[in-house]
């Protein structure tokens, strides 16, 4: 049984995007590589998302919680940068592999999201075009489930300490947060922008992928002064000229699908025929063979991954 359900773990692990080397590891500190972003605002790379870990006054703000297993390893990993408890866990989204780790820190921890991702957390419905995903809270009586929501915005502390968090729509699922730190110019953002990739549009969840591109286009508009981009899975941080780029070639591939929709051609016409887009390539955006590389994404799963996506968009047009 044991045996089973770690094979299944690794298995499913490889259908979401994890940091490189990360996927096949045991979950451990060493494991974790730790960015310093500010003075006090880390990334921790590795064990799934990219987790923001952001010290205050009173102790420690963490911006997801990587694959279930990979919160003690957290833990461990902050001690070497300080003494302060983890206050506050804000998740950005309901995948296993930012949430799982949230059942390994006290039940003190007062965890933070959309509202539309609590509920969503208490089910962890499969993702559209696999995998299952396990639900780590059921197996805990619901430890580490969120018990403080917000709809549109919310804001957590105060002065250089505040955190704002905003939904602008759905995207990647259907309780996208995005979570900015002023004093430090600085947003976190899931993974709406998880690398310079074809994203996840996770229907099942709530996600869109007519929608995708214009959430992101609401979060540019609205989000100012912000120098640095934490994505979700992406091995270094990156820019909001970044962040704008991903809103066209979101929406570059929905229209896409779309117009071969209404033309009368087929999904596999779409799937046989979709390339990045050379001005992207030339962006930075990863071939089939690099995504390979820092994802352990085979190529096979990137193909049923862009099957899934010209799917959902192909649902949401009549
Ligand atoms: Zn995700």
């Amino acid at each position: 049984m044991k045996r089973g359900l770690v094979l299944g773990a690794l298995m499913v692990v490889g259908a979401l995007l994890t940091a490189s080397g990360a996927a096949r590891q045991t979950p451990s500190a060493a494991s974790i590589q730790v960015d310093k972003v500010r003075d006090n605002l880390y990334v921790f790379r590795g064990g799934g998302g990219n987790t923001a870990a952001f010290i205050t006054a009173n102790g420690v703000t963490l911006v997801d919680a990587k694959l279930p297993g990979w919160g003690k390893p957290i833990l461990e990993k902050l001690k070497e940068i300080t003494e302060k408890p983890v206050t506050t866990i804000i998740n950005t989204h309901t995948h296993f592999d930012h949430v799982g780790g949230n059942v390994e820190f006290p039940a003190t921890v007062e965890v933070v999201t959309h509202e539309n991702t609590a509920k969503l957390m208490r089910e962890m419905r499969p993702v559209t075009g696999g995998p299952e995903q396990p639900n780590v809270f059921k197996d805990k009586n619901g430890l580490g489930l969120p018990k403080r929501t917000f709809k549109d915005r919310m804001t957590l502390g105060s002065g250089d300490e505040r955190i704002e968090l905003h939904y602008f729509g759905r995207a990647h699922t259907g309780g996208d947060a995005w979570v900015v730190f002023p004093a430090l110019r600085v947003l976190h953002t899931g993974d709406v922008f998880a690398a310079k990739i074809l994203p996840l549009i996770d229907a099942n969840n709530g996600g869109s992928g007519v929608e995708y591109s214009q959430t992101i286009a609401k979060a540019v508009a609205a989000l100012k002064n912000i120098d640095t981009v934490i994505t979700g899975h992406n091995p270094t941080t990156l820019t909001m000229n970044d962040l704008k780029a991903y809103s066209d070639f979101t929406r570059e591939f929905a229209q896409t699908a779309q117009a071969a929709k209404k033309a009368g051609r087929t999904i596999d016409d779409v799937v046989n025929s979709w390339k990045t887009p050379e001005r992207f390539q030339k962006d930075g955006y990863l071939t089939p063979e690099e995504i390979q590389q820092q994802f352990r994404q085979s190529i096979a799963a990137q193909a049923a991954r862009l099957r899934a996506n010209v799917e959902v968009v192909w649902n949401e047009t009549k």
